[in-house]
């Protein structure tokens, strides 16, 4: 069903299309009840009551078929709009590369996550990835090998929050974010260190080349924020600490504030 309504114009012409339509379907599915019921002779007698229950039938039944079928019509396309508005709010949000939300989806799935663990009181995590010297990769091997190796650390964070739980991102371009509620400060160290580990092991493979490659991991435990720029600011903070501190590491945010005191 390809509809062209593009501007006010298009919406009045299609408007008109309608009426004339549902004008002409009245008028011969009226002429054609009153010639089936009461002849096509212009001269005869008839009776005040068939006219009267012709009339009666015609006012109401002839509208309801044709409303009927204009509703069936419309409720397709807005049944259509709203997988077409969903399917783009979809792509909108996911990253094309990898497969994961990207930022704009990332921050707005995490907003709303952040504010229902500030209502059930739980603590929120926030970990910001980061691939080490990416640059040298591209540099070296190419950009398509820099993609490759940027689907196989997407498809590494996938792997654990499908384990794990909580969300997962490509935040830019060679930066991952995710995050989880309800876990403790030790358990955050744990998965960030599982996350980085499992990078550095993973064989990024095409043709003869095999390479692997790390990544720093800064993060923050947060109760009670729910301002997601702040925490994001904070773990990106402590994502700079690590890269500072020679990269293939975690940093805790806390951390870091005691380091540089
Ligand atoms: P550091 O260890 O400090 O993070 O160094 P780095 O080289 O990883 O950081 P830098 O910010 O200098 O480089 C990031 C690189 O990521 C630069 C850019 O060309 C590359 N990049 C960003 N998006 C993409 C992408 O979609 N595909 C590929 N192949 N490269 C990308
Ligand atoms: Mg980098
Ligand atoms: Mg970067």
């Amino acid at each position: 069903m390809s509809l062209q309504i593009a501007n006010d114009a298009d919406v009045i012409r299609r408007t008109i299309r309608r009426i004339a339509i549902s004008t002409g379907i009245s008028f011969v599915m009226t002429a054609a009840t009153l010639a089936m019921s009461l002849g096509l002779n212009p001269n005869a007698l008839i009776r005040v009551g068939d006219v009267m229950l012709l009339s009666m039938c015609a006012a109401t039944v002839i509208p309801a078929v044709i409303s009927g079928m204009l509703s069936y019509r419309s409720a397709r396309l807005m049944k259509e709009l709203t997988l077409t508005r969903s399917e783009l709010s979809r792509i909108s949000q996911t990253d094309q590369l990898t497969g994961l939300l990207n930022r704009r989806g990332f921050d707005d799935e995490a907003t709303r996550t952040l504010h229902s663990a500030h209502q059930a009181s739980m603590p929120a995590v926030v970990f910001m990835c980061d691939i080490d010297h990416f640059k040298s990769i591209n540099d070296r091997f190419g950009h398509d090998f820099g993609d490759k190796a940027l689907v196989e650390i997407a498809t590494v964070l996938r792997e654990f929050a499908q384990a794990r739980g909580g969300l997962v991102a490509r935040h830019g371009g060679e930066e991952f974010a995710a995050l989880m509620v309800g876990i403790s400060r030790e358990q955050a160290e744990i998965y960030a260190e599982e996350i980085r580990r499992t990078c550095a092991h993973r064989e990024i493979r095409s043709g003869d080349i095999c390479e692997h490659m790390t990544i720093s991991i800064g993060f923050t435990v947060s109760r009670g924020e729910t301002d997601l720029a702040t925490i994001m600011r904070i773990a990106d903070q402590a994502l700079y600490a690590a890269k500072r501190q020679g990269r293939d590491r975690v940093v805790r945010a806390d951390e870091m504030a005691l380091a540089a005191a």
